[in-house]
């Protein structure tokens, strides 16, 4: 997928940089704040063939449930890259989404008798259809979340590669054959639809998110209503027109993915609506919390994603080289702006002061820029809010007794042009105690705490340590940290990798978090599951009437 392309990227970028650069210059050439030469300057993108191709208008309908319309106030799709207008959207109101709750759970009572072979068929043109647009699909995510080009195509691709997945699923969807200890008894377990499900969805996978929900909860008979973070509408709008053709030209009523965009509010009405089975959220915490109160207060099924506060661990037994080529990619890609973006770096006290100078070496090499253009690592934050947070982390570092390694700086005009329109900031290690207040949050920003440990429990201690629970990792050659670490007494995450960076998760498996990051699961392995209603069927094919237990109640 798109992460291992920019994976590879960075890494061929770093060697061949860090071949003609000795230490000494590199060092000599950073002074916190500076701006290396290799910052990019190239002006803004032309956007109009991935916006035609889309179907994206200067003025766009933000909802639909069979039909496009939208009663809601109009807003700006914004590119975090310039702060300049992409377009225009009608967003959505109350009445708008009980239209949409009504004709998509109308739609779902067609959808759900459809055999499920035939469904994942659908799942298929779906497939083919957004792989026509992959490119198209990808500019619009770089241009409206700002995450680099590479990036933005590579989560499209995890969209199609769920889709594969679902139809390969659509073929095994199998439930439990269970024995039974009455004769002429037979027990069973059925998976069957839940109904509608919400899916409330954060800024930074505008795409992917509902791909992985979309295509397990359409597989599994449901029927779809997603409502997408308010600051990336043209994205969901561009992914429902490709869904409403494909759903049309498959005679089936393309109310089945019908689209709300909007605000909190909006999502808070999805939480409260009995009428909604699962609400799927993926956002921050404190807003994850209280939709999980809600929805369980009305016995609703929720699935949460929240936040994150990923670790890697270094010990002194690892290959330092692998392991900074893999820390770079977590730390900055997508400019820390990901649920697994490696936020704590525990390294060995042997090999602290080594793997630190390596790092920040391939932090100098790292291209800021327009995430359109070709050789930019790192593109803008999202909002001017984002870069606010990362000023604000930056200080409490520094406030709490840590230190500015590398970066610390938001980019302005003073540094290049372009950087006095976006919401730029300089990728930043730290250096700070595992103790500090600052180390348990999650900033959404590119800012890499360093920590030295000595022993594996204590990196092992430091790692569960905070509230969040979704990724980590740990570097190292030893099989008995290895196998430490996935056991009982490891990482308490739900995502526990060795030698592979946090992020870049495959979908063959499922995602999510323990603790704060809400515990639940999405994509490959049973997260299927989720989407369903379990049922235990006992058949008696008997004609008599024996009790379970032996009982006798003649
Ligand atoms: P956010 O919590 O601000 O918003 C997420 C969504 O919730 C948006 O669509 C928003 O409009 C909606 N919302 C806001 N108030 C609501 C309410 N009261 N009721 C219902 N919905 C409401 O998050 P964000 O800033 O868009 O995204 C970043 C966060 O998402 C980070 O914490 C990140 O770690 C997390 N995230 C987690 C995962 C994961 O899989 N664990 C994946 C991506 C992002």
């Amino acid at each position: 997928m798109g992460q291992v392309m920019v994976s590879r990227r960075l890494v061929s970028l770093h060697k061949a940089r860090l071949s003609g650069l000795s230490l000494r210059t590199a060092v000599a050439h950073h002074a916190l704040g500076s701006i290396p030469a290799q910052y990019s300057t190239v002006p803004d993108f032309d956007h109009t063939k991935a916006f035609r191709d889309l179907g994206i208008e200067d003025t766009n309908h933000g909802v639909f449930h069979g039909k496009w319309g939208g009663s809601g106030k109009v807003v700006q799709s914004v590119n975090p890259a310039s702060n300049e207008p992409l377009a225009h959207v009608v967003t959505g109101n109350s009445s708008d989404l009980n239209q949409a709750i009504e004709n998509a759970s109308k739609a779902q009572k067609i959808w759900r008798d459809l055999p499920i072979p035939k469904r994942g068929q659908v799942l298929l043109a779906m497939r083919q259809e957004l792989h026509k647009h992959l490119d198209a699909l990808g500019t619009l995510v770089s241009l409206e979340m700002g995450k680099i080009k590479a990036e933005g195509v590579g989560e499209v691709q995890e969209y199609i590669d769920i889709l594969d997945y679902a139809l390969g699923l659509s073929r095994c969807l199998n439930g439990l054959l269970i024995p039974s200890e009455r004769p002429g008894h037979v027990m069973l377990e059925t998976w069957n639809p839940l109904g509608l499900v919400g899916v409330i969805s954060a800024f930074n996978f505008p795409v992917a998110v509902y791909g992985w929900n979309s295509a397990i909860g359409l597989l599994t008979g449901n029927a779809m209503l997603w409502k997408p973070a308010p600051s990336t509408p043209l994205c969901s709008i561009a992914v429902t027109k490709i869904l409403e053709r494909v759903l049309a030209e498959n005679n089936l009523p393309p109310a089945l993915c019908s689209l709300v965009t909007g605000g909190g509010s909006i999502g808070r009405s999805i939480t409260e609506n009995k009428r909604i089975d699962l609400v799927s959220f993926t956002g921050s915490t404190p807003v994850g919390r209280e939709v999980g109160k809600i929805v369980q207060g009305r016995f609703g099924k929720h699935l949460l994603e929240l936040g994150g506060n990923n670790a890697i661990i270094v010990m002194d037994d690892a290959d330092q080289d692998m392991a900074v080529r893999a820390i770079l990619f977590a730390a900055v890609g997508t400019a820390g702006q990901r649920c697994t973006t490696t936020r704590r770096l525990f390294v060995h006290s042997n090999i602290y002061d080594s793997v630190v100078d390596k790092l920040r070496q391939a932090y100098m090499q790292v291209k800021i820029g327009n995430p359109l253009h070709s050789g930019v690592l790192c593109g803008p934050l999202h909002s001017r809010a984002a870069v606010q947070a990362y000023e604000r982390g930056i200080q409490a570092v520094q406030d709490q007794g840590g230190r500015i390694l590398y970066g610390g700086k938001v980019l302005d005009r003073n540094d290049g042009e372009i950087y006095g329109k976006g919401n730029y900031v300089m990728p930043t290690l730290t250096e700070v105690k595992p103790d500090m207040d600052i180390v348990k949050e999650e900033i959404f920003a590119p800012i890499l705490h360093t920590m030295k440990i000595n022993t594996l429990d204590e990196a092992i201690s430091h790692n569960n340590s905070v509230g969040q629970g979704l990724s980590s990792s740990l570097f190292t050659a030893n099989i008995a940290s290895i196998f430490k670490w996935i056991g009982p007494s490891g990482s308490d995450c739900g995502i526990i990798n060795v030698n592979i960076p946090t992020n870049g998760a495959e979908i063959g498996g499922a995602f999510g978090g323990e603790k704060e990051t809400g515990g639940g699961r999405e994509s490959g392995s049973d997260a299927w599951k989720q989407y369903c209603r379990r049922g235990t069927c006992t058949i008696n094919y008997s004609k008599t009437l024996p009790l379970a237990q032996g009982i006798d109640f003649s």
